[in-house]
């Protein structure tokens, strides 16, 4: 098989496959959507066992095919590995814009022609030269597709997203979070939900955001 993107997203029933360059490597970038039967979203801790959150719902269905692709494709690059540079270098959704893959929305997810906010990714990195899918660019910039949207927005609780930029971190309960890694509380992502939902529902949320706030944190 010629390794492509698109031969990498048919064989292992990926949803969306990008190339992208990273410091001189290849990355191959992998996205499976979430849905309510498959939740990638799904995530354990918070709690004493796990000082922080774990995606588990990563670890149950994503994780089995990338194994998958990685053990093939290690048959022709023994020194390919996931992409662990996360949070340090570069965010993986970084990697989904560089590869064409969709624009950032304003709730950081990447909006997909396609799949909307649906798409979660996973990264391997490789020396192997595959043929980019996009134009290698990464920019902050609002997505021209969130513009008659806003709903991440209103349901926000904390008002985190505003003037059409992404997340502001210092406000973000989610980030607060993790950062001040809080036990036994649920985890916000309304901004992640909003995206599938509707106005009303994003209404809803803004009438409950004081008591949302005291559940999420102390
Ligand atoms: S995770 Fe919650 S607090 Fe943070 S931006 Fe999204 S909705 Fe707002
Ligand atoms: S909820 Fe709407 S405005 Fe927010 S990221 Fe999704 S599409 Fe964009």
């Amino acid at each position: 098989m010629e390794w492509t993107a698109d031969n990498i997203r048919k064989k292992y029933e990926f949803d969306a496959v990008g190339i992208t360059k990273h410091e001189g490597k290849t990355i191959i970038v992998l996205g499976m959507e979430t849905e309510p039967d498959k939740n990638l979203d799904e995530f354990i801790g918070g709690d004493k066992k796990y000082a922080t959150w774990c995606f588990s719902g990563f670890k149950k269905y994503f994780s089995p095919v990338v194994d998958k692709f990685l053990s093939d494709f290690e048959k022709i690059d023994e020194k390919a590995e996931p992409f662990k540079d996360y949070d340090k270098s570069v965010n993986i959704k970084e990697l989904a814009v560089k590869a064409g893959i969709g624009f950032q929305g304003r709730n950081t997810l990447i909006i997909n022609n396609r799949f909307q906010g649906r798409l979660r990714f996973c990264a391997v990195e490789t020396f192997l030269e595959i043929e980019p899918t996009g134009n290698g660019i990464y920019e902050p910039l609002n997505n021209p597709q969130c513009d008659k949207c806003g709903y991440c927005e209103i349901a926000c609780p904390v008002g985190a997203l505003k003037d059409y930029k992404l997340i502001d971190e210092e406000k973000c309960l989610a980030h607060q979070q993790l950062t001040n890694r809080i036990p036994n509380l649920e985890r916000c992502n309304l901004c992640w939900i909003a995206c599938t939902k509707d106005r009303s529902w994003a209404e809803q949320k803004k009438a409950q955001k004081e008591r949302i706030k005291k559940e999420m944190l102390p």
